[in-house]
Formats: structure tokens, sequence, C-alpha cells
């Protein structure tokens, strides 16, 4: 099993894979800026077991495409379809990021949270550019700095996990130089960080490491975990995930 795969299982049982909120989702969605009564097609890439698909499938209508390279989480979100009440309609699609059959200009807005760097920012922002008509809404949240200057074991941690690592302001720089108008960002705050990722992550460790325990990537994803949430609870002024929402022009 390859170290994707393994992080795969230890996120599998958690509610999401990544740092965020309904209430943050739901502010994103307000600052968008767009009609609710009207019907939209929305992907949302690297969408994980679907904790935001099913936020915004509760304010939406129209329907939403969830996208993610494990079919595992999708059949997570196919459950939590069937248990919600609804306004958008939900269909899922195991596909890569990078690699999409979509057509041109196909969606009215791109929403993805805490999963392009996996293809990187820069790259990940270009290459959906491609999917949205002209005036939609790409809405990305992004891990940024938070302040011009930072403690140096900080910058040479997160220099060494993402190399894209930047501030808020190089984030919209690069966002403008895709094409796209920034209409509205924000930080996430602490409990997006502690009480819905950290802490239910740190908890699934046990259990991920009587299973795979035995394998040498996978406690060393469990040690990078807790250095990571370590950093957090010692940095946290100094970085956080970046919500962007850009237009495409
Ligand atoms: N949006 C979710 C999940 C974020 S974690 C949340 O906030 O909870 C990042 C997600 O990206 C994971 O579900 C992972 O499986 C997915 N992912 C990683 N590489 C991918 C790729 N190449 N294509 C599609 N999805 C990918």
């Amino acid at each position: 099993m390859n170290e994707m795969e393994l992080m795969m299982h230890l996120h599998l049982d958690n509610k999401r894979q990544g740092p965020g909120s309904t209430e943050t989702t739901w502010l994103a969605l307000d600052l968008a800026r767009i009609d609710l009564t009207r019907s939209y097609r929305i992907a949302d890439i690297g969408c994980g077991t679907g904790a935001q698909t099913i936020d915004l499938a509760q304010k939406l209508k129209g329907e939403i495409v969830a996208v993610d390279i494990f079919s595992e989480f999708l059949d997570k979100l196919k459950n939590r379809i069937t248990c919600n009440e609804l306004s958008a309609d939900v269909k899922t699609l195991s596909a890569s990021m990078d690699n999409l059959t979509f057509a041109k200009d196909e969606f009215d807005m791109i929403w993805s949270e805490g999963a392009v760097y996996n293809m990187g920012f820069r790259n990940g922002i270009s290459y959906w550019k491609n999917f949205l008509k002209l005036g939609g809404i790409l809405a990305v949240s992004e891990l940024s700095w938070t302040t011009n200057s930072r403690p140096s074991e900080l910058e040479d941690f997160w220099n060494g996990e993402y190399s894209e690592m930047d501030t808020v302001a190089g984030k919209m720089k690069v966002l403008e130089e895709a094409g796209y108008r920034v209409l509205a960002h924000f930080i996430l705050p602490e409990n997006c960080w502690t009480d819905n990722y950290y802490i239910p992550l740190l908890q699934s460790h046990n259990a991920f490491l009587e299973k795979f325990g035995n394998i040498d990537t996978a406690r060393k994803i469990v040690d990078l975990d807790k250095q990571e949430s370590d950093f957090y609870n010692k940095y946290k002024d100094f970085y956080s995930y970046g919500f962007y929402i850009a237009q495409k022009i």
C-alpha cells in the first residue's frame, strides 16, 4: 500500500479530511454573491467524504459533481447523500483532479476545500478555469501565511512540506495572474483546525496503527500529523487556510 492509500485509510472514518467547517463553507458561498434561487452546475474537486459537498447541497439548487481520486471516500459521501435533505442533486466521480473529462465552460462554480495543493495551487486554478463559464465562481481553500514574516523553524517546516507556501497576498496575485477577479477572501478560524480536524485525526491514530502499524510509512504519517498539530498549536498566529472566492474573467 502506498502513502496516499494509507492516508486514505487513516482519514476514511472522519467527517473531514482537512480543516474546515459548515460555517466557513456557507460564508464562502455568501461571499460568492450568487442568486440561490437559481439552479447551477457545480464541481466539488477533492471532495473527500464530502462534508462541504453536503453543506453546499443544502443551500444550492442544481447539480453538484463531487470528484475525488478515492472511490472509498465517495462511498462515504454516497451514504451521506441518502441520509440528508438536500436541495441539489449530488453525483460522484472518481477521477484525478489534474485529468478531468469535463467540457469547456461546463460549470457555474468550482469548489475545492483543502485539496488543490495536490496538483499545486497555480496549476490547479489555471487548469480548472477551462471548465468554468465566463463569470463563473472559483471557491478554493489553500494553506497560506497570514503575516509577512514568521519564525524560521516554522518557515522551514512548511516550505519543506509545500513548495507553493505563500502569503494571502501572494495567493491572490496568483489568482489574478491566472485570469480571475478576486471577490473576497478570509482566513479559517481555529476551530476548523482543532475541533474539526486535528482532534478527530489524532483520535483515529490508534485504530490506524492497530491495522497498519507494521508499515514504516504508516508510522511516519502518524508522526507527521502529530508534528503538524504541535506546530499548529505553537504557530497558529502565522498561518491558516485562506479561503479565496474568485471569478473567471
Ligand atoms: N475537501 C475535503 C477533503 C480534503 S483532503 C475536506 O475538506 O474535508 C484532500 C482530498 O483530495 C482527499 O480526499 C484526497 O483523496 C483528494 N485527492 C488527492 N489527490 C487527488 C487527485 N489527484 N485527484 C482528486 N482528488 C485527489
